[in-house]
């Protein structure tokens, strides 16, 4: 029997996003965080570079122009209300969390620091501007303790190591969550008048990424698997400076700080791409760039196959005390010393565009007419608002976590706090139980180990940052294989306690859920918008594409799409220079 907890606010994920909204939610309601990872462990502290506010400490700036920036670095799929909210919100997040102790980096006369990121610009395009708050490479680090003690401080209480299984749903509404207690293998039914999820990214997809192991797309994975719908599932970014075969990231910040993209002739190639903002391009075009500079056999190193970052004309004192980390990092990894060589690097898989589809309140829409799913809620990553449309621009994930988490934890607490708790629906855990039974029981004669990396690989070949009909129709037969090998697989290891295979295995079938929702989406969409490049359609269609596609898993065959016309406001789409 599982163990049976009541919560007014139940929220799942304890990064950036769940800590915001947790706390939003403990101040008003009874509140719970459920987590795979002890909180501060989650991916948002590995955050470097930034995030943004137009709070103009350093440069003229206004929330207006952050807006423009955004929605133009969406290549005009972004959502124009809910960008409105972002950016005018962002002055007094950055600001709330300033109060609440957030160690940003300052200017001489103490207030706090920006610095230049990709994408962002003073008056409508015209040069960069100094936009990112910071706190040296290690931001969201920062941000992420920051909010786990002020959770702390206000009594929410936690369930760290709880892996979510499955969403409790009562004649469409939601009803609480069961989870898989990891060092115990009990289940645990959390009964709740609310639940947000914030369970971040999945590129753990792709096999060359910045993402940490454990983001594999879970919470995604259990609403499409609930036959709600995902949106814009086809715009994943791909970061332009990850460390040669290992993805590892090097903020773009060193780019803010005036690091030089170079070519094996050691030409500054951007130049050409984007002549007027060149190296701090958005990632979707820097990207590409670095693709065809590689394909046209320009890449470095004996295989053609990278290109470099040059930090040598950067002040050593800069680089040392405001990118400590990524310095660190090239030294450590690949025994290069940034201060006087290039580094190597290539794109990397980074951030989901698309994810569960909500309002602007972070409430989850139950199809693309925009009808909600009562007591149901998600932000951060794994939720798609849409502010990031169909490329994000860097520093505004962290601002998004905040911003959305923020308002998701309030109109929770609203909800739960103006309706009864729902009776849990019949078989609360039993189709849960029945799951993980079948998983130790399968036959067992394929490897999970080689599923994941088999997948990772075709991804990265056939669905990243170039894409054709051909190469998706590729990955997609691919991943129906490893489908199938998928149902041939079990779990050996039977230990209660601590069973990491068990974990493993369930997050590999997130993962191919993933993949499968992401080129199915990608191959329907011909034209190339933002992370999303077909080289057969080499064109935006605004007439056609201007539009959110959205996702949903059937009983039988491939999964449907369906399409939502994006909000407009103030900008209509123009031809996308840099
Ligand atoms: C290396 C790196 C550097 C970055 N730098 C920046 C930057 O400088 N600026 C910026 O704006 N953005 C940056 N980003 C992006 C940004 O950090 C992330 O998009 C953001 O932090 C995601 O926050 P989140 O709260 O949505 O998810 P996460 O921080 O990933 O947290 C997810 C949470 O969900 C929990 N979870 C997942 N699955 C389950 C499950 N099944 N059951 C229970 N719990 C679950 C995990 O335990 C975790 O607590 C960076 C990303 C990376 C990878």
């Amino acid at each position: 029997m599982a163990q049976v907890h009541e919560y007014d606010s139940v929220i799942v994920g304890a990064g950036g996003a769940g800590l915001r909204a947790a706390l939003e939610a403990g101040k008003r309601v009874k509140t719970a965080v459920v987590s795979k990872l002890y909180p501060t462990r989650s991916h948002t502290g590995a955050a470097q570079g930034g995030m943004c506010a137009a709070l103009a400490n350093v440069e003229d700036d206004s929330w207006e122009w952050h807006a423009f920036d955004t929605v133009k670095g969406s290549d005009f799929l972004a959502d124009q209300d809910a960008v409105d909210i972002m950016c005018n919100e962002a002055v007094a997040s950055v600001l709330e969390l300033e109060r609440m102790g957030l160690p940003f980096n300052r200017t001489p006369e103490g207030k706090i620091d920006q610095r230049r990121f990709g994408g962002h610009t003073r008056d409508h395009g015209e040069a960069p501007v100094k936009r990112a708050c910071y706190a040296a490479d290690r931001t969201g680090h920062m941000i992420l303790q920051t909010l786990y003690q002020q959770c702390n401080k206000y009594g929410v209480e936690f369930y760290d190591e709880f892996f979510v299984l499955d969403l409790l749903m009562v004649d469409g509404h939601c009803s609480g969550i069961v989870a898989y207690e990891i060092a115990t293998g009990e289940l645990h039914i959390f009964h709740a008048k609310a639940v947000l999820f914030a369970t971040g990214g999945y590129g753990k997809m792709f096999k060359i990424t910045s993402n940490a192991h454990t983001l594999t797309g879970d919470g995604p994975g259990v609403v499409y698997r609930k036959g709600l719908p995902l949106e814009d599932m086809e715009f994943f970014q791909f970061h332009p400076t990850g460390l040669y075969r290992l993805g590892i990231l090097l903020s773009e910040a060193a780019r803010g700080e005036g690091a030089i993209l170079r070519n094996a002739d050691g030409e500054r190639f951007m130049e050409r791409y984007a002549p007027t903002i060149k190296d701090l391009a958005p990632r979707d075009i820097v990207s590409r760039a670095e693709f065809f500079e590689i394909k046209e056999g320009r890449g470095a190193g004996p295989d053609k196959d990278y290109l470099l970052l040059d930090l040598t004309d950067v002040d050593p004192e800069v680089v040392e005390k405001k990118l400590p980390d990524i310095t660190e990092f090239a030294r450590t990894y690949l025994d290069v010393d940034p201060l006087k060589e290039g580094v190597p690097i290539v794109p990397t898989a980074h951030y989901a565009m698309g994810g569960i589809p909500t309002d602007v309140n972070g409430q989850v829409l139950a199809n693309h007419n925009g009808d909600l799913v009562p007591g149901f809620y998600a932000a951060g990553e794994c939720a798609c608002v849409s502010v990031h449309g169909a490329n994000r621009l860097g520093t505004n994930s962290l601002l998004d976590i905040v911003v959305f988490g923020r308002r998701g934890g309030i109109a929770m607490a609203e909800y739960a706090s103006t309706h009864k708790l729902l009776k849990l629906p019949e078989d609360t855990e039993r189709s849960v139980q029945q799951w993980l039974a079948a998983i130790c029981d399968g036959p067992g004669e394929e490897s999970t180990y080689e599923i994941r990396s088999t997948l990772q690989e075709e991804m990265m070949d056939k669905a990243s940052v170039l894409r054709t009909d051909e190469s998706l129709s590729e990955a997609l037969e691919a991943i129906d294989k490893l489908r199938d090998r998928f149902t041939r697989t079990r779990v050996k290891d039977t230990c209660k306690i601590f069973n990491t295979e068990l974990v493993e295995h369930i997050e590999l079938g997130y993962l191919l859920d993933m993949a499968q929702a992401l080129v199915v989406s990608a191959k329907a969409r011909t034209e190339s918008r933002g992370g999303h490049y077909r080289e057969d359609h080499q064109m935006r269609e605004d007439d056609h594409w201007l539009k959110h596609s959205f996702i949903t898993k059937v009983p039988e065959g491939l999964p449907q799409l369906a399409y939502k016309d994006v909000v407009m406001g103030r900008y209509e789409p123009v031809e996308r220079k840099y």
